[in-house]
């Protein structure tokens, strides 16, 4: 039983944590990573809210779905609170009014609660921001997650189950023999698998192609953060987002995150904020807010991840056998964590959809992907074009 598993998941960020916990209940698993700690990377670098209006149906669908678990964890994967409240204010000036409007009509079908509230409802909550701002989107229901608290959840559930993590332990190289993958390590070390799980974020389409299938298509699109101090007690403030993506902020144990959105694509990195992204940055704040600091406090930057049409890619590969995407989790992928894992765990031991799942109708949700056997089995280029 040496370096024979059932299950090999190259990635220790949230989505490989994920689905490892799921499949460590029903088979043996390996999760590697190739850095010294887990999460080094996107999962330790997101401002860690969950907004259920936040993405496109697919997206919006997995993270309702996902609530339960943040909420009431299950006792036997931990006893520590996942989340917290927080609330998210989306607002809109003059121009993009009709667009906030318009994602209501839509949101609301999902999270009925989300309301439009004009500037005397929502400024006291945020009395920080500039006059240009007319109206938001309240979603009360957001919350804040524990990404720290979670991940952890998820790696003392693979290993409760008998579950092994890896680090330090980079896939170089993986052959398809049979019905198993025989797999090279950067410490030498050879695993024998019957299925992958490609949770490598940034580095997905890297991966594919040392497994020698297709890659397809992943963007790393670099974010940049800053965090400052507001000089007041920004605590019981909610995430404060725009309709046109030009910033948020978030509060932080007494400061403030504050990011331009931005977009950079980036080769798979170890992402660094440059003066671009802080200039920007404060220019940013500068416009939307009345808020001036005198000092950053902290920045980072990290690669949200993509392809095209900006869904996740989810399931089996078309070229290889044994082959599970979980990847191109974009901005939402600790809000959308526990069915994500769910659902790629059921993938990788073609076991049936889970019933959350199957209530909340993916296939339906996923119409640029070609699916035939429902759930994004089938996966290519072209359906990402
Ligand atoms: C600024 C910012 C804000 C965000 N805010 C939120 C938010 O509020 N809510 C939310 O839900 N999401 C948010 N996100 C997105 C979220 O962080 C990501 O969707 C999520 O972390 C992706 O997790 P992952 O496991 O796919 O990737 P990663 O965490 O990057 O993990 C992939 C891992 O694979 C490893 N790896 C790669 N290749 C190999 C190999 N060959 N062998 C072994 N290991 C390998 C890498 O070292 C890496 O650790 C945000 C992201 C950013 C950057």
């Amino acid at each position: 039983m040496n370096n024979v598993y059932d299950f090999v998941v190259v990635g220790g960020g949230i989505a490989g944590a994920s689905t490892a916990s799921e499949l460590a209940k029903i088979g043996s698993v390996l999760l590697l990573e190739r850095e010294s700690s887990l999460a080094y990377h996107t999962t330790g670098r997101s401002a860690a809210i969950s907004m259920e209006s936040y993405g496109n149906e697919l997206i919006r669908k997995l993270t309702c779905a996902s609530r339960e678990f943040f909420e009431n964890p299950p006792s036997d994967i931990t006893a520590d609170p996942l989340c917290s409240p927080r609330g998210a204010l989306i607002l809109s000036d003059e121009k993009s009014f009709a667009k906030l409007k318009l994602r209501h009509e839509v949101v609301k079908q999902i999270v009925p609660s989300v309301e439009i509230l004009d500037r005397n409802q929502f400024m006291e909550m945020a009395p920080f921001v500039s006059d240009k701002w007319i109206a938001g989107m309240y979603e009360k229901s957001a919350f804040d997650l524990d990404v720290h608290a979670i991940h952890t959840a998820f790696c003392r559930n693979i290993r409760k189950h008998g579950g092994v993590i890896k680090t330090q332990a980079e896939v170089i190289e993986a052959i398809r023999v049979s019905t198993s993958w025989s797999i090279a390590l950067s410490n030498g070390e050879k695993i024998q698998a019957g299925v992958i799980i490609n949770a490598a974020g940034a580095w997905a389409d890297v991966l594919a192609q040392r497994c020698h299938t297709k890659p397809l298509g992943i963007q790393p699109l670099q974010r940049t953060v800053v965090v400052i101090d507001p000089e007041f007690n920004v605590d019981a403030c909610p995430y404060i987002g725009t309709v046109d993506e030009q910033i948020f902020l978030k509060p932080d144990v007494g400061r403030l995150m504050v990011s331009p959105c931005d977009e950079t694509l980036v080769e798979p990195s170890d992402a660094i904020a440059d003066e671009m992204g802080v200039a920007i940055t404060m220019d940013r704040l500068e416009s939307s807010t009345m808020l001036r600091p005198k000092k950053i406090m902290n920045r980072w930057a990290g690669l949200r991840v993509f392809v095209p049409d900006r869904s996740p890619l989810l399931g089996a590969d078309s070229n290889v056998e044994g082959f599970i995407w979980c990847a191109a989790l974009g901005g939402y992928g600790i809000q959308t964590a526990p069915m994500v894992g769910k659902l790629c765990a059921s993938y990788a031991a073609n076991s049936s959809i889970p019933t959350e799942l199957l209530e909340i109708n993916l296939a339906v949700a996923t119409p640029s992907r070609s699916i035939t056997s429902g759930y994004g089995k089938t996966i290519s280029v072209e359906d990402l074009k």
